[in-house]
Parts: C-alpha cells; sequence; structure tokens
C-alpha cells in the first residue's frame, strides 16, 4: 500500500476515528470491524493465506510496502506540525522516560496483572487433565450416536476464550493508563477527557468479562473451586483499585462502543 492509498483509506467517512485506541483487540468478536481504519489496514496488509494470488509478492514484502508508506505519511505529518524527526531525545527527557517506564513497571497493579496473568497460565497447565476427561466423554458420547449431555458446552468454551484472551490484555491497558497519567500535561483543563481513563476502562472491561468467565467455568468444574477462587479474589481486588485509582474510567466514553448510534 502506498502513501497516497493509505492515505485515501484514512479518509473514508466511515471510520471511527481512534476507535481502536480504547479496544481489546478482540476484532473477531468485535462488531466495529467496517468502521474500523486499524482492522481496514490489517485486512489489506495480511491477506488469508489462501487468497493469496500465484505470484503475488510475499507477506513481508507486502507490509514492507506498508511500512515505507507509513513513514511518508508520519514525515508529512511532523513536517506540518514542526517536529523535527532527526533529534534524538535531549539527555534529560530520556532520564525522565526512563524514570516513568520503572515507575509503571514497579507499580502495584502492574506487579498483580502480571502475577494474574501468570497464574492463569498455571491454571490452564493444570487443568489439561480436566480438558482431556472431557473431551474423552464428548467422544465416548458422539461414538455411541448418543445425544450431547453437556448443551454448555460451547458456553464453556466462550467462558475460557475470554479469560485466555484477556489475561495479558488487563496487564497491558492497565500498564497504559499507569503510564497516561505520568505522562498527562499538567495543564489538562478539568473535565477534559483523560486517555488514562480510557484505558483504565478497557482493563475494567476486561476484568468484569474475566470474572464472569470465571464463574462460568467453576459452575462447569465445581471441583475446581480451590483453584478458581483465588483467581476470583486477585481479580476482584485488582478491579477494586483500579477503579480507586480512576475513578472516571467508567464514564469514559469510547469512540463508537459508548457513544449513541455508534
Ligand atoms: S476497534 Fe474492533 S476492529 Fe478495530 S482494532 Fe479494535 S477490536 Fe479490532
Amino acid at each position: 500500500m502506498d502513501k497516497e492509498r493509505l492515505k485515501k483509506l484514512a479518509e473514508r467517512p466511515e471510520f471511527i476515528p481512534g476507535i481502536y485506541n480504547y479496544c481489546d483487540r478482540w476484532c473477531e468478536r468485535c462488531p466495529f470491524t467496517a468502521r474500523c481504519l486499524n482492522y481496514a489496514m490489517g485486512q489489506e496488509d495480511v491477506p488469508a493465506p489462501q487468497g493469496r494470488a500465484p505470484g503475488q509478492a510475499p507477506l513481508w514484502d507486502q507490509m514492507k510496502e506498508t511500512f515505507d508508506a507509513t513513514l511518508e505519511l508520519l514525515q508529512d505529518l511532523a513536517d506540518k506540525a514542526g517536529i523535527d524527526l532527526d533529534t534524538m531525545l535531549a539527555p534529560d527527557e530520556a532520564h525522565v522516560h526512563t524514570r516513568r517506564d520503572a515507575e509503571v513497571h514497579d507499580h502495584r497493579l502492574a506487579h498483580a496483572s502480571r502475577m494474574y496473568a501468570a497464574r492463569v497460565d498455571g491454571w490452564f497447565t493444570q487443568a489439561r487433565r480436566l480438558f482431556a476427561q472431557h473431551r474423552r466423554v464428548h467422544a465416548a458420547q458422539a461414538e455411541l450416536g448418543l445425544p450431547d449431555e453437556d448443551p454448555e458446552s460451547s458456553a464453556l468454551q466462550d467462558a475460557l476464550d475470554v479469560v485466555q484472551w484477556y489475561r495479558n490484555q488487563i496487564h497491558v491497558k492497565l500498564m497504559r493508563a499507569l503510564r497516561g497519567v505520568l505522562d498527562e500535561p499538567p495543564d489538562l483543563p478539568a473535565g477534559f477527557p483523560r486517555d488514562a481513563d480510557g484505558s483504565a476502562k478497557v482493563a475494567l472491561i476486561g476484568m468484569d468479562r474475566s470474572i464472569a468467565a470465571w464463574c462460568a467455568v467453576w459452575l462447569r468444574f465445581p471441583d475446581q473451586e480451590d483453584e478458581i477462587l483465588p483467581l476470583l479474589v486477585h481479580l476482584e481486588r485488582m478491579r477494586r483499585e483500579t477503579e480507586r485509582l480512576f475513578p472516571r474510567a467508567r464514564a469514559f466514553v469510547r469512540p463508537g462502543f459508548d457513544e449513541a448510534g455508534g
């Protein structure tokens, strides 16, 4: 994709500006794919393998074209805004960035969300036996021509998918929210929407959905109480702490998702 094509794509009126800044990146389940520039660019860059015509440029060559076009576009924007892309960060500026990175990395919410992701991985590892047993029962039933005794099987899969999707996403969005607070201009007018609140809201939604999903898994595997309950407690503590640190996050209006008619 060349620069002109990229510009044309970005100007299409159906796209909701900035919608991809406050989403969970789960495009497969997103109702806004047709209104998202990020998704459209992804579709242009990454055709399904079976969709690549013989003789068409390899995937990475196509992505390189978009990379080049993006750089050209960035240069145009920087020229207009009077930003010199050849100037390195001044040492004191670089120092501020490093200090902020460390502060965010060491924040208790960053620790808690990293730990949550690790605990989820641990649960999935120990639950392999459970899933194998579950699959065996279904296979045996199918072989015997018996009706499926577990109509909630797809609901269970959905719940597991939700837990898996958000396990790292929560951490990523919390880090972005924490960093957003540090990078905020000191003169931000009162009541102005804060980017940090938007990121915190996405993290909170991920936590809400994960809590609901864990409950569904627990109902399906009640003997997993000792493993699932601590995960729920962990999530709920993180949720409360996030709401305490970002009291206006829930009220943040995400482009598209929270707008009437979006
Ligand atoms: S807004 Fe939807 S389609 Fe766009 S990047 Fe986010 S999840 Fe994907």
